[in-house]
């Protein structure tokens, strides 16, 4: 991953109350800590809901945790009448330095559109949230062969409009939709596949320059057992990460991939 510093995330999806999430929370630091071994060669992230991120704020600068956090999506919008949306404004107000955008879970239950999911990149870098873009295939399309020409096509529509500047400073997620919590993994090669291509086609667009700067994440069914081969590929620079990270011990693991 040359200069690129390996980002470990953890998406809790609709998991963790703010109670279990500060016990999760805090059990991860305990173990990371032990384990006295550096991670802060990697970063590490957790994305709570919404409900948890005052405690992980307080909890963080408290304690000091080199533990970055984010919110699990944002409005397109900074402020008004949109009854149950949250604001980029307000993340970046309670200390997150992300945002996952486009999750497919999103895009799915919720039928977010690459449209709008190009607003909500604009509305996140307003606020100076690093978003995270999730893009990936269905089952249909893998089966099909076109899966990198349909998970380039997220990413081209999505990148809509976005300026150089900021497309350098963004994290893209490559979660084939077909390996998210089913247990079924993408192999190390078909990571780096889709990895190079993404990276590819941002140097097609905007130069080796800003090509080289973006992180590219794996995600789908990550575990400790299997996230030193996928981190291992070139253009992998990290994994997000969903269920495994509900377990404190397990996600310390995939953290410390390399020992
Ligand atoms: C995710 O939701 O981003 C994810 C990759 O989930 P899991 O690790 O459970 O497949």
């Amino acid at each position: 991953s040359g200069t690129r510093v390996p980002l470990i995330a953890g998406n809790w999806k609709m998991n963790m109350d703010h109670v279990q999430g500060i016990t999760l929370l805090q059990k991860l630091a305990w173990t990371l800590d032990d384990a006295k071994h550096d991670y802060r060669r990697v970063e590490v992230a957790v994305f709570p809901p919404f409900t948890d991120l005052r405690g992980v704020q307080t909890l963080v600068h408290g304690d000091d945790l080199s533990i970055a956090y984010g919110g699990q999506d944002l409005s397109d919008q900074d402020s008004g009448a949109y009854t149950g949306d949250i604001s980029g404004q307000f993340l970046a107000k309670l200390g997150c330095t992300y945002v996952l955008v486009g999750h497919s879970e999103r895009r799915t239950i919720h039928g977010e559109t690459d449209e709008q999911l190009s607003a909500k990149l604009k509305a996140a870098f307003r606020h100076d949230l690093v978003p995270v873009l999730c893009v990936g295939e269905g089952l249909e399309v893998r089966r099909a062969g076109t899966h990198v020409e349909h998970t380039l096509g997220q990413l081209r529509a999505d990148l809509e409009g976005l300026p150089e500047d900021q497309v350098r400073q963004l994290v893209v997620a490559y979660e084939p939709v077909w390996a998210i919590g089913t247990g079924e993994v993408a192999g190390p090669d078909d990571a780096q596949e889709m990895s190079a291509a993404i990276r590819a086609e941002l140097a097609g667009r905007y130069g080796d320059d800003v090509a080289g700067a973006v992180r590219v994440l794996y995600g789908g069914s990550v575990k400790a057992a299997n996230a030193a081969a996928i981190i291992g590929q070139p253009d992998v620079d990290g994994v997000l990460v969903g269920g495994a990270s509900l377990d404190a011990g397990e996600f310390a693991n995939i953290v410390r991939f390399e020992s």
